[in-house]
Protein backbone atom coordinates (compact mmCIF):
# COMPACT_ATOMS: atom_id res chain seq x y z
CA UNK A 1 0.00 0.00 0.00
CA UNK A 2 2.85 2.42 0.57
CA UNK A 3 4.91 1.92 -2.08
CA UNK A 4 1.22 2.48 -4.34
CA UNK A 5 0.73 5.64 -2.87
CA UNK A 6 4.69 6.49 -3.12
CA UNK A 7 4.13 5.85 -6.98
CA UNK A 8 0.68 7.76 -7.05
CA UNK A 9 2.28 10.74 -5.36
CA UNK A 10 5.32 10.28 -7.64
CA UNK A 11 3.43 10.56 -10.68
CA UNK A 12 1.60 13.46 -9.27
CA UNK A 13 5.01 15.02 -8.96
CA UNK A 14 6.47 14.72 -12.18
CA UNK A 15 2.82 15.14 -14.15
CA UNK A 16 3.24 18.53 -12.78
CA UNK A 17 7.24 19.28 -14.39
CA UNK A 18 5.67 17.40 -17.24
CA UNK A 19 7.62 14.33 -16.94
CA UNK A 20 5.89 11.56 -18.42
CA UNK A 21 6.79 8.06 -19.23
CA UNK A 22 6.89 7.99 -23.19
CA UNK A 23 4.35 10.76 -23.99
CA UNK A 24 5.24 13.25 -26.83
CA UNK A 25 5.47 16.83 -25.60
CA UNK A 26 2.06 18.12 -26.81
CA UNK A 27 0.99 21.52 -27.46
CA UNK A 28 -0.91 23.95 -25.28
CA UNK A 29 -2.66 27.33 -25.81
CA UNK A 30 -1.50 30.52 -24.01
CA UNK A 31 -3.22 33.62 -25.21
CA UNK A 32 -2.35 32.71 -28.57
CA UNK A 33 0.87 31.09 -28.81
CA UNK A 34 1.50 27.65 -28.47
CA UNK A 35 4.02 26.18 -26.11
CA UNK A 36 5.95 23.19 -25.16
CA UNK A 37 5.74 21.58 -21.46
CA UNK A 38 8.79 22.03 -18.91
CA UNK A 39 12.21 19.58 -19.46
CA UNK A 40 11.63 16.17 -17.77
CA UNK A 41 13.08 15.93 -13.90
CA UNK A 42 14.54 13.45 -12.26
CA UNK A 43 13.00 12.58 -9.18
CA UNK A 44 12.96 9.79 -6.59
CA UNK A 45 10.30 8.33 -4.48
CA UNK A 46 9.66 10.97 -1.51
CA UNK A 47 5.78 11.67 -0.58
CA UNK A 48 6.40 14.60 0.72
CA UNK A 49 7.95 16.10 -2.22
CA UNK A 50 4.04 17.32 -3.53
CA UNK A 51 2.72 18.63 -0.84
CA UNK A 52 3.43 22.08 -1.24
CA UNK A 53 1.65 22.76 -4.24
CA UNK A 54 -1.33 20.53 -2.50
CA UNK A 55 -1.63 23.02 0.29
CA UNK A 56 -1.55 25.45 -2.01
CA UNK A 57 -4.68 24.47 -3.69
CA UNK A 58 -6.60 24.56 -0.47
CA UNK A 59 -5.76 28.19 -0.43
CA UNK A 60 -8.65 29.58 -2.32
CA UNK A 61 -11.52 27.65 0.09
CA UNK A 62 -9.71 28.45 3.15
CA UNK A 63 -9.53 32.39 2.65
CA UNK A 64 -13.68 32.48 1.53
CA UNK A 65 -14.06 30.11 4.54
CA UNK A 66 -12.09 32.26 7.15
CA UNK A 67 -12.85 35.42 5.60
CA UNK A 68 -16.97 35.08 5.20
CA UNK A 69 -16.94 33.31 8.42
CA UNK A 70 -19.00 29.88 9.62
CA UNK A 71 -22.25 31.51 9.86
CA UNK A 72 -22.28 31.64 5.76
CA UNK A 73 -19.36 28.54 5.54
CA UNK A 74 -19.98 26.54 8.21
CA UNK A 75 -16.67 23.81 8.88
CA UNK A 76 -18.34 20.49 6.72
CA UNK A 77 -18.44 23.25 3.84
CA UNK A 78 -15.35 24.82 4.04
CA UNK A 79 -14.16 20.84 4.08
CA UNK A 80 -16.21 20.47 1.08
CA UNK A 81 -14.44 23.28 -0.46
CA UNK A 82 -10.99 22.37 0.56
CA UNK A 83 -11.54 18.79 -1.01
CA UNK A 84 -13.12 19.77 -4.03
CA UNK A 85 -9.79 22.12 -4.81
CA UNK A 86 -7.86 19.06 -4.41
CA UNK A 87 -9.68 16.39 -5.96
CA UNK A 88 -8.68 17.41 -9.90
CA UNK A 89 -5.00 15.93 -9.08
CA UNK A 90 -6.64 12.17 -8.73
CA UNK A 91 -6.59 12.04 -12.00
CA UNK A 92 -2.89 11.26 -11.37
CA UNK A 93 -3.94 7.72 -11.60
CA UNK A 94 -4.17 7.72 -14.49
CA UNK A 95 -0.19 6.96 -15.23
CA UNK A 96 -0.94 3.46 -13.20
CA UNK A 97 -3.09 3.01 -15.78
CA UNK A 98 -0.76 4.07 -19.14
CA UNK A 99 -3.51 6.45 -19.57
CA UNK A 100 -1.14 9.76 -21.81
CA UNK A 101 -0.75 12.99 -20.20
CA UNK A 102 -2.08 14.69 -23.60
CA UNK A 103 -5.59 12.15 -23.17
CA UNK A 104 -8.61 13.55 -21.65
CA UNK A 105 -8.70 11.20 -19.47
CA UNK A 106 -4.84 12.11 -18.79
CA UNK A 107 -3.80 14.54 -15.72
CA UNK A 108 -5.23 18.24 -16.32
CA UNK A 109 -7.91 16.61 -18.37
CA UNK A 110 -11.08 15.96 -17.89
CA UNK A 111 -10.88 16.53 -13.61
CA UNK A 112 -9.47 20.18 -14.53
CA UNK A 113 -12.52 21.22 -16.56
CA UNK A 114 -15.51 23.31 -15.87
CA UNK A 115 -17.91 20.68 -16.60
CA UNK A 116 -15.94 18.41 -13.64
CA UNK A 117 -16.60 21.54 -11.14
CA UNK A 118 -19.76 21.85 -12.31
CA UNK A 119 -20.56 18.80 -11.30
CA UNK A 120 -18.71 18.68 -7.95
CA UNK A 121 -21.00 22.18 -7.41
CA UNK A 122 -23.96 19.94 -8.29
CA UNK A 123 -23.04 17.31 -5.95
CA UNK A 124 -22.70 19.91 -3.02
CA UNK A 125 -26.12 21.41 -3.95
CA UNK A 126 -27.43 18.04 -2.98
CA UNK A 127 -25.65 17.36 -0.06
CA UNK A 128 -26.41 21.17 1.06
CA UNK A 129 -28.44 19.97 3.96
CA UNK A 130 -25.01 17.48 5.63
CA UNK A 131 -22.94 20.74 4.92
CA UNK A 132 -25.14 22.97 6.92
CA UNK A 133 -25.68 25.67 4.61
CA UNK A 134 -28.22 26.58 1.72
CA UNK A 135 -28.12 25.07 -1.77
CA UNK A 136 -27.03 28.15 -3.48
CA UNK A 137 -23.87 28.98 -1.07
CA UNK A 138 -22.79 24.86 -0.94
CA UNK A 139 -23.20 25.08 -5.32
CA UNK A 140 -21.19 28.26 -5.28
CA UNK A 141 -18.51 28.16 -3.00
CA UNK A 142 -18.07 24.13 -3.61
CA UNK A 143 -18.15 24.73 -7.32
CA UNK A 144 -15.52 27.90 -7.45
CA UNK A 145 -13.04 25.89 -4.62
CA UNK A 146 -13.54 23.39 -7.83
CA UNK A 147 -12.61 25.55 -10.63
CA UNK A 148 -10.18 27.61 -8.55
CA UNK A 149 -7.71 24.45 -9.05
CA UNK A 150 -7.92 25.07 -12.40
CA UNK A 151 -6.90 28.41 -12.78
CA UNK A 152 -3.75 27.87 -10.47
CA UNK A 153 -2.68 25.17 -12.71
CA UNK A 154 -3.47 27.46 -15.85
CA UNK A 155 -0.92 30.01 -13.95
CA UNK A 156 1.84 27.58 -12.72
CA UNK A 157 5.10 27.27 -15.94
CA UNK A 158 5.41 23.49 -16.03
CA UNK A 159 3.65 20.40 -17.09
CA UNK A 160 0.73 20.70 -19.83
CA UNK A 161 -2.07 22.99 -20.02
CA UNK A 162 -5.71 22.33 -18.74
CA UNK A 163 -8.24 21.03 -21.07
CA UNK A 164 -10.39 24.11 -19.57
CA UNK A 165 -13.19 23.31 -21.46
CA UNK A 166 -13.61 19.39 -22.32
CA UNK A 167 -15.67 18.23 -24.00
CA UNK A 168 -16.56 20.85 -26.06
CA UNK A 169 -12.77 21.70 -26.55
CA UNK A 170 -9.60 18.74 -26.05
CA UNK A 171 -7.30 21.59 -25.95
CA UNK A 172 -5.26 22.35 -23.29
CA UNK A 173 -5.28 25.64 -21.92
CA UNK A 174 -2.42 28.61 -19.84
CA UNK A 175 -3.06 31.65 -18.42
CA UNK A 176 -0.95 34.24 -20.64
CA UNK A 177 0.93 34.90 -17.21
CA UNK A 178 2.55 32.30 -15.84
CA UNK A 179 4.21 32.71 -12.41
CA UNK A 180 3.65 30.00 -10.26
CA UNK A 181 6.94 27.94 -10.07
CA UNK A 182 5.71 24.06 -10.11
CA UNK A 183 8.78 21.91 -9.06
CA UNK A 184 8.45 18.60 -6.59
CA UNK A 185 9.94 19.29 -3.18
CA UNK A 186 11.25 17.32 -0.62
CA UNK A 187 12.64 17.96 2.98
CA UNK A 188 15.95 17.74 2.03
CA UNK A 189 15.40 20.31 -1.34
CA UNK A 190 12.81 22.93 0.66
CA UNK A 191 16.04 24.87 1.05
CA UNK A 192 17.80 23.99 -1.90
CA UNK A 193 17.67 27.37 -4.49
CA UNK A 194 15.02 25.82 -6.43
CA UNK A 195 13.24 24.88 -3.50
CA UNK A 196 13.00 28.11 -2.22
CA UNK A 197 11.94 29.46 -5.77
CA UNK A 198 8.94 27.57 -5.81
CA UNK A 199 8.12 28.46 -2.15
CA UNK A 200 8.80 31.94 -2.31
CA UNK A 201 6.74 32.08 -5.94
CA UNK A 202 3.30 30.40 -4.14
CA UNK A 203 3.85 32.53 -0.84
CA UNK A 204 3.95 35.63 -3.52
CA UNK A 205 1.29 34.73 -5.85
CA UNK A 206 -0.96 32.27 -4.24
CA UNK A 207 -0.69 32.86 -0.27
CA UNK A 208 -0.21 36.65 0.18
CA UNK A 209 -3.48 37.27 -2.13
CA UNK A 210 -5.58 34.80 0.31
CA UNK A 211 -4.37 36.74 3.45
CA UNK A 212 -5.21 39.83 1.64
CA UNK A 213 -9.09 38.35 0.80
CA UNK A 214 -9.32 37.19 4.29
CA UNK A 215 -8.46 40.67 5.87
CA UNK A 216 -10.64 42.27 3.42
CA UNK A 217 -13.83 40.12 3.77
CA UNK A 218 -13.28 40.38 7.79
CA UNK A 219 -13.11 44.10 7.67
CA UNK A 220 -16.15 44.18 5.65
CA UNK A 221 -17.91 42.11 8.06
CA UNK A 222 -16.64 44.32 11.10
CA UNK A 223 -18.30 47.32 8.55
CA UNK A 224 -21.53 45.67 8.39
CA UNK A 225 -22.14 44.24 11.75
CA UNK A 226 -21.42 47.77 13.10
CA UNK A 227 -23.74 49.19 10.57
CA UNK A 228 -26.30 47.18 11.87
CA UNK A 229 -25.78 47.70 15.70
CA UNK A 230 -26.16 51.55 14.98
CA UNK A 231 -29.09 50.61 12.95
CA UNK A 232 -30.75 48.42 15.51
CA UNK A 233 -29.72 51.10 18.59
CA UNK A 234 -30.92 53.82 16.58
CA UNK A 235 -34.79 52.14 15.48
CA UNK A 236 -34.84 51.51 19.62
CA UNK A 237 -34.41 55.09 20.47
CA UNK A 238 -37.65 55.86 18.02
CA UNK A 239 -39.80 52.94 19.35
CA UNK A 240 -42.63 54.16 21.44
ZN1 LIG B 1 -4.00 19.95 -11.07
Amino acid sequence: MVTFLQRTFTSLVNAHVGRTQGIKPVRSRSLGRRKKHAAPVNLSLEPIKFMPTILTHAAVPLALGLGLGVRIIPKQLLWAGIVASVIPDLDVLAFRLNIAYSHDLGHRGVTHSVAFALVVALLALAMSQQLRSSRAVAFSFVGLSAVSHSLLDMITNGGLGVALWWPWSSERFFAAWQVIEVSPLSLSRVFSTRGLAVLQSEILWVWLPAALVVTALLALRIIGSNFTFKRDAAQKRVAP
